[in-house]
C-alpha cells in the first residue's frame, strides 16, 4: 500500500511511520511543514529505506497537496498534522484555527478530488484516516464515566474546540460525499520523540537540569496514559482494518493524576541517575497557577477497538513510564537540538 501521512515529523506520525516502515512493506510519503514540533531527527531510523519519502507541505496550501497526491498516488491518508499544544492555544489560537480547521478542510476536498477520479477498485479501497483526541468530549469531572464514540462532544480550549471541529468536517464529507473516512480519538500519548514543552518530557529534563518541575494547580488533573508505540500499532489498525465511517477511542486503561505521573518520573530517576546529594527529584516539585479552563479527567473506554479489531495496548503505565525515561537519559542530544533555541521550556498559557 503507499500511505500518505500528514505530521509525519511530529511525536505521534514519526512513531506511526517507524511503526510501518519497520513492520510492514508499505511505502510511506511524510507530509509536513516542519514547524516548531516538527523534527525529520525522528525519523533517522528509516530515513534511509527506498519505501520512506519527505516533502514539505503545509495542509492549508492546496496546489502543493494536489501535487503529491498526483505524483504519489495514495491508497490511504492518515491525517496528524495539527497544531497540538493546549498551552500555545490559549497564548495564540489563530494558527489552531488555520491548521486543525483550514487545513483539515484543504486536505479532505484535496484528496476528495483525487478519490473521484480513481478507478472502482481502488476507490473502494481508498481511507481517509483522521487522528483526533479524547479531549473534544470535554472534562470527566466528578464522574466516574469513560468517554465512548457517542459520548457528545464539549470542547474546553482553542485546541480542543478546533479538533472538534476538524471531525465535524470529516464526518460531514462521508456523510455528504460517500467520502470512506475513519476517525480515532485516543488519550494522552507519551514516549520517546515527545517534544520537551509537554509534561513527561519536560519533567524528566527539568529534573536533570536541578530546575522546578512545575505541577499545574493542585496536580489532581486525571489522564489516560498511552504509549506511543500502541497507538502507532492501534492506528495502523484502524487505516488497515476499520470499518468505514466509524470512530474508534484509543485508549491505555492507564488513569493517573499529574501528580502521580510526576512523583513515578522522580522515583524512576532516583534509581536510574541519583542527584549528586541524594535528594530525591521530589524536592523540585513547584506547585504553579492552573491551566485556563483546565479540564480535571479524561478516560477513554476503549472497549469497541478491542472488541471489534482485536487492539489492546501492550504497556503498563509503569513498563511505558520506565522505558520513556530510559529512552531521554539517552538521548539528550535529540531534546538539546530539537529545541533549538526557540523554546526554553519557559511557562506558556496562562492567558494574561
Ligand atoms: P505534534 O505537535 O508532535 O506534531 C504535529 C506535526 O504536524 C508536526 O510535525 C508539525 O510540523 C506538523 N504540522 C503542523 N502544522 C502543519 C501544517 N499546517 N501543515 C503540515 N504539517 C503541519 O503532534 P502529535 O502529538 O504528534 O499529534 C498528532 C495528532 O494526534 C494531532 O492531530 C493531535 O491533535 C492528535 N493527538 C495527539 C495526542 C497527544 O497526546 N500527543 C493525543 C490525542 C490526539
Amino acid at each position: 500500500m503507499r500511505i500518505l501521512i500528514t505530521g509525519g515529523a511530529g511525536f505521534i506520525g514519526s512513531a506511526v511511520i517507524r511503526h510501518i516502515i519497520k513492520h510492514t512493506d508499505d511505502e510511506v510519503l511524510n507530509i509536513d511543514k516542519l514547524t516548531y514540533a516538527g523534527n525529520l531527527e525522528s525519523l533517522k531510523e528509516i530515513e534511509d529505506s527506498s519505501r520512506y519519502q519527505f516533502k514539505r507541505v503545509d495542509i492549508c496550501d492546496a496546489e502543493d497537496l494536489e501535487s503529491a497526491f498526483e505524483s504519489f498516488k495514495p491508497n490511504l491518508v492518515m491525517h496528524l498534522a495539527a497544531e497540538s499544544h493546549v498551552d500555545r492555544s490559549i497564548d495564540g489560537p489563530a494558527e489552531f484555527i488555520n491548521t486543525n480547521i483550514v487545513g483539515t478542510y484543504t486536505l479532505l476536498e484535496v484528496a476528495r478530488k483525487y478519490w473521484q477520479g480513481l478507478n472502482a477498485e481502488e476507490k473502494s479501497a481508498f481511507r481517509f484516516h483522521h487522528i483526533s483526541t479524547d479531549e473534544v468530549y470535554g472534562d470527566l469531572a466528578g464522574t466516574t464515566d469513560l468517554f465512548t464514540e457517542s459520548t457528545p462532544y464539549a470542547p474546553s480550549s482553542p485546541y480542543s474546540a478546533s479538533k472538534a471541529s476538524s471531525d465535524h468536517l470529516v464526518r460531514a464529507w462521508h456523510r455528504t460525499y460517500d467520502f470512506p473516512v475513519l476517525i480515532t480519538n485516543c488519550s494522552n500519548n507519551y514516549g520517546p520523540y515527545h517534544f520537551p514543552e509537554k509534561l513527561i518530557p519536560l519533567v524528566i529534563l527539568n529534573a536533570l537540569d536541578g530546575k522546578e518541575l512545575p505541577i499545574y494547580g493542585k496536580g489532581d488533573q486525571i489522564r489516560d496514559w498511552l504509549y506511543v508505540e500502541d497507538h502507532a500499532r492501534a492506528l495502523y489498525k484502524v487505516v488497515t482494518e476499520g470499518v468505514v465511517g466509524e470512530t474508534y477511542n484509543i485508549g491505555g486503561h492507564n488513569e493517573k493524576q499529574n501528580i502521580e505521573v510526576v512523583r513515578s518520573i522522580c522515583k524512576i530517576l532516583d534509581d536510574l541517575k541519583p542527584q549528586t546529594d541524594n535528594v530525591s527529584y521530589e524536592s523540585l516539585i513547584a506547585f504553579v497557577k492552573d491551566r485556563p479552563g483546565h479540564d480535571l479527567r479524561y478516560a477513554i473506554d476503549a472497549r469497541k477497538i478491542e472488541s471489534e479489531l482485536g487492539w489492546t495496548p501492550e504497556e503498563t503505565f509503569e513498563t511505558g513510564i520506565r522505558k520513556t525515561v530510559k529512552w531521554y537519559l539517552n538521548n539528550l542530544e535529540w531534546c538539546r537540538r530539537v529545541q533549538d533555541g526557540s523554546y526554553q521550556r519557559e511557562r506558556l498559557g496562562v492567558s494574561e
